[in-house]
């Protein structure tokens, strides 16, 4: 166990909650800490202190707004050490990724920083004059899931806090530690109540969305939960931002060098142990490489190390929480059972932990629940293709278009297929690749709306056009 005691911060204040959960290290599955679990008048408090600082906030010139999320950005720098060795612990990641996550996210804040509200003259003749402005929505829930819990918190502070909205952040209840020191790191840095985090058990989210003193809810997280989040946000109204789910395609054409895209496709679905919303969750192969390169993958997976995240060398930690291993468990068991080719893996880990080894499936059918559902977890099924149109087909064919990628060295035609994929997010060449200045979201059930660059920024804003009549005056 550690001796640190885990506090909200509401109201800028430490709040240690009237009751706790325990949070478990995925990789021996023993509760080490915990955690506070938000009761609800502790949630009415954060509201209600995040609305309370709404008026100064919002009137904050927008200069100080960009230098006190430099300043969260430094505090968080300072503290990577820190941070990333307790995001391994209770996410489960490797420590080089989990430094990843965390300097990833005050590069989010200070890039986020940077971006304009914009404002909009769409008339000034001698008649009227019409000007659109852009001000921040209210209090704003940021709801995070637990692959990357600081990363994508920032994705949702950055924009906001900009904007002039004041914030409630609920990290995922398997891993909120991390989020929670952060809140403590950073108290003193905003004025109290401009930023409150908060953690609870599976009760704490639906309070939250349903809280009649939230205006916006930006969520990241499953389309199931997505689909919860938007009905209960319209009981008073609230704007949504849904980030969710994906089953991401790559598609790889025959004029690749197998020995060069191995090891990248490898890594485009294996990293954070192939729990990323944008991993490539099926992996389509042109059938004149298909046999080359199902060798050069299947030999490059078998050097990785996968282990407990706090070892030095470990590429691939566990599963982060028992729920999403039962679930990657049960979809390896019904690939068994339909008697699909497993060319690695399948076989159950005996060590403690939520470990679920690297299993590469070989062309099991298009209907099969692996490619058809969101894995989230180590498992990718190679499929073979013969024909472009039936592949950009068999692609489409998903509930989900959250991103896509293309592998070929003809980039005029992977221009041409980037055009007739149904995705938010489209990579040649490459795979996850995203940044603050660019616009990212789902198409069909992958989401609503957009995180970063401008778009993402206008998410959390209201638009208010003044019309002025000039003849009134000057007549
Ligand atoms: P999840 O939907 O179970 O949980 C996400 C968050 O929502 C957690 O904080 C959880 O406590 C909260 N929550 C759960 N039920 C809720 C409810 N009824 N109302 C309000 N909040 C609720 O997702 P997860 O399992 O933590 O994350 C994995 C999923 O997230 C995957 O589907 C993945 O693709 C998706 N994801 C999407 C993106 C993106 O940007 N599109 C990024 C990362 C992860």
């Amino acid at each position: 166990m550690t001796d640190h005691k885990f506090t909200m911060t509401i109201n800028g204040k430490a709040i240690a909650g009237t009751e706790t959960f325990g949070v478990e290290n995925p990789a021996t599955g023993q509760v080490f800490a915990q955690a506070p679990d938000c009761s609800k008048a502790e949630l009415d408090a954060a509201v209600a202190a995040a609305r309370a600082a709404l008026p100064a906030w919002k009137a904050t010139p927008i200069e100080k707004r960009r230098e006190l999320l430099n300043a969260m950005a430094g505090v968080i720098m300072q503290n990577i050490p820190e941070l990333s060795r307790l995001l391994t612990r209770e996410q489960g990641k490797p420590h080089p990724d989990a430094e990843g996550d965390v300097g990833g996210g005050a590069f989010w804040l200070m890039e986020s920083s940077k971006h304009e509200i914009p404002e909009h003259v769409s008339e000034d003749s001698a008649e009227r004059h019409a000007i659109t402005r852009y001000g921040p929505i209210g209090v704003v829930a940021a709801i995070v899931p637990w692959n990357f819990p600081i990363i994508l918190a920032a994705f949702k502070l950055g924009p906001a806090l900009l904007a002039g909205n004041t914030v409630v952040l609920k990290p995922a209840p398997t891993t909120p530690l991390t989020t929670l020191r952060l809140g403590e790191l950073l108290r003193g840095v905003l004025p109290d109540g401009v930023l409150n985090v908060i953690s609870g058990s599976d009760r704490l989210g639906p309070w939250l969305t349903a809280h009649k003193g939230v205006d916006k809810v930006s969520f990241t997280g499953s389309t199931q939960t997505g689909r919860k989040v938007m009905e209960s946000a319209a009981g008073s109204l609230k704007r949504v931002t849904l980030e969710l789910g994906g089953n991401d395609p790559a598609i790889v054409m025959p004029d690749v060098d197998v020995t060069k895209v191995a090891e990248d496709l490898f890594w485009a679905a294996f990293r954070n142990t192939g729990q990323i919303c944008i991993a490539t969750k099926r992996m389509y192969i042109h059938k004149d490489v298909y046999e080359p390169l199902k060798t050069a993958i299947v030999e490059y997976a078998k050097t990785v190390k996968i282990g407990d995240g706090a070892e030095q060398g470990t590429q691939i930690g566990p599963i982060q929480n028992s729920a999403q291993y039962k679930r990657v468990l049960e979809l390896i068991q019904d690939a068994k059972d339909n008697g699909y080719k497993f060319l690695i893996g399948g076989e159950a880990s005996s060590v403690p932990g939520y470990f679920v080894p690297i299993t590469i499936l070989d062309n099991p059918p298009e209907n099969a629940r692996i490619v058809q559902e969101e894995q989230f977890g180590p498992v990718l099924p190679l499929l073979k293709f013969d024909n472009l149109d039936e592949v950009i087909g068999r692609a489409n064919d998903s509930e989900y278009g959250l991103g896509a990628s293309i592998w070929t060295t003809d980039l005029d035609r992977a221009q041409q297929i980037a055009e007739q994929l149904q995705a938010g997010t489209i990579w040649i060449n490459e795979s996850q690749h995203l940044s603050p200045h660019a616009a990212f979201g789902g198409f069909k059930q992958s989401g609503i709306g957009v995180e970063g660059g401008p778009d993402g920024v206008l998410e959390f804003c209201q638009a208010k056009t003044v019309f002025t009549r000039k003849a009134a005056v000057t007549a």
